[in-house]
């Protein structure tokens, strides 16, 4: 593919209100590294081989990337609009290390950073930082998916410690894991949204079991389920106090609909210009398929989506870095790039007929791989229903 549509994504004009020149610099860099460590060869063995992409996640922590949004004093740098900035470009090249990056950074890093005790802090955010531990958020279970809270999986106090029993479903990076950070309900009697409570449960646990579940996409960083059976937990690692979890929770996730959205704008730039290379180069009937009105036409309305998609993530983050409240933003960010990543997928498998449709490039792992961004992290059903209730007066 044209190596200069990726520096041109590096330095669009459009970003300019939000990013400095460092910011760009950084985005640059991001890119170069990514261009020799993230060949798409790679990117594809990857997920073929259902892989995990150790290599690259080695080159990550050694730039430093795990630190971006985390506190200074821990290791960390940077604030939201570096963590979009970054996540863009991350996604461009692969979406498998920007999930990994999400899930452990921006969820969890981004979780403990403002309410574990200073002992957790101290012990795992550095090496977070400098990638020498990993963490999995376990939310979600077979029963509560987007009615989270109605999660069944119980702690049950017993001296110094918890019991906790029950199963997490879908739990991304759980392998890889040193930690999980669990949602557990410790007062069965307290209403739904009340009686929860975070957990970071070491993952040698006795009684954790971590099985891999096989999924459409996003091979390279397997989704699991992870079963609890009586695993012992001191009340030390209770993140954000007891019974209070759900409202802790409520705070990082429009975090992580912005991390999404970045993800999607990039994803989908990446689907754009392997479209736009293949167009101009595919001949039928003498002429380049580009000279097609379908065809350019088609390109014309997925550049023009992911354009205004990328300029609502941008929003968002900064709306976020400034501390303003962006739930309604970060809503309508994650779920226009993300129905925008799966339009433009489509289209792109369109424009390259068999070949988009054939494991030799990548517009199939676009194509599966976006669908997951309707998914989770809050349907895209649910994050409408955000944007409706503050419409109504
Ligand atoms: C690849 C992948 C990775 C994931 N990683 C993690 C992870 O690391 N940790 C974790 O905890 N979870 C993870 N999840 C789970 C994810 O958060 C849930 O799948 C998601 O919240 C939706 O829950 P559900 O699948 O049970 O769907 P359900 O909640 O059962 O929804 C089914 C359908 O009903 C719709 N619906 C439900 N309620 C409403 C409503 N009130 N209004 C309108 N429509 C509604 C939904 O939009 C959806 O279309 C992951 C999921 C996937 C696919």
């Amino acid at each position: 593919m044209n190596p200069e549509y990726a520096s041109n994504l590096v330095n669009r004009r459009d970003l300019k209100p939000y990013l400095n020149a460092d910011q760009f610099e950084f985005r640059d860099s991001v890119n170069r590294v990514l261009t020799r460590h993230a060949s798409p060869e790679y990117v594809r063995q990857c997920d073929e081989e259902k892989r995990f992409p150790e290599e690259l996640v080695k080159v990550a922590a050694e730039q430093g990337w795990f630190g971006i949004t985390l506190p200074e004093a821990y290791g960390g740098v940077g604030g939201y609009l570096d963590m979009a900035a970054y996540l863009e470009i991350v996604a461009y090249h692969t979406i498998a290390l920007a999930r990994f990056w999400n899930a452990n950074v921006n969820m969890v890093g981004g979780a403990l950073a403002r309410f574990a005790p200073d002992d957790i802090k101290g012990e795992v955010l550095p090496k977070l930082a400098e990638g020498r531990a990993f963490l999995a958020f376990a939310l979600s279970e077979n029963g509560s998916g987007s009615d989270a809270a109605s999660l069944t999986t119980r702690g049950v106090a017993d001296g110094n410690d918890f019991i906790l029993d029950g199963t997490k479903m879908w739990i991304s990076g759980a392998l890889q894991a040193d930690y999980i950070l669990t949602a557990v309900r410790t007062n069965p009697e307290a209403k739904k949204h009340d009686g929860i409570s975070l957990f970071l449960v070491p993952k040698e646990s006795r009684g954790l079991t971590i099985n891999p579940i096989d999924l459409l996409g996003g091979h390279a960083i397997r989704t699991c389920e992870v079963v609890y059976d009586g695993v012992r937990v001191p009340k030390e690692m209770i993140v954000g106090g007891l019974h209070v979890g759900w409202k802790k929770l409520t705070t990082v996730l429009s975090k992580e609909r912005i991390a999404l959205s970045a993800m999607c704008v990039g994803g989908a730039q990446a689907a754009i210009d392997l479209a736009r290379w293949y167009a101009n180069d595919r001949k039928q009937f003498g002429q380049s398929i580009i000279d097609f009105q379908a065809v350019s036409h088609l390109l014309a309305d997925m550049q023009t989506r992911v354009d205004a998609a990328r300029l609502m993530a941008f929003r968002a983050a900064k709306l976020l870095d400034e501390g303003e409240s962006c739930d309604v933003e970060s809503s309508q960010a994650k779920y226009f790039a993300s129905d925008t990543y799966v339009q433009v997928a489509t289209d792109g498998i369109q424009i390259m007929g068999a070949n988009g449709y054939s494991a030799e490039y990548a517009m199939q792992r676009h194509y599966r791989e976006a669908k997951m961004f309707q998914i989770f992290g809050g349907t895209n059903q649910i994050q409408r229903n955000i944007v409706a209730r503050a419409l109504k007066s």
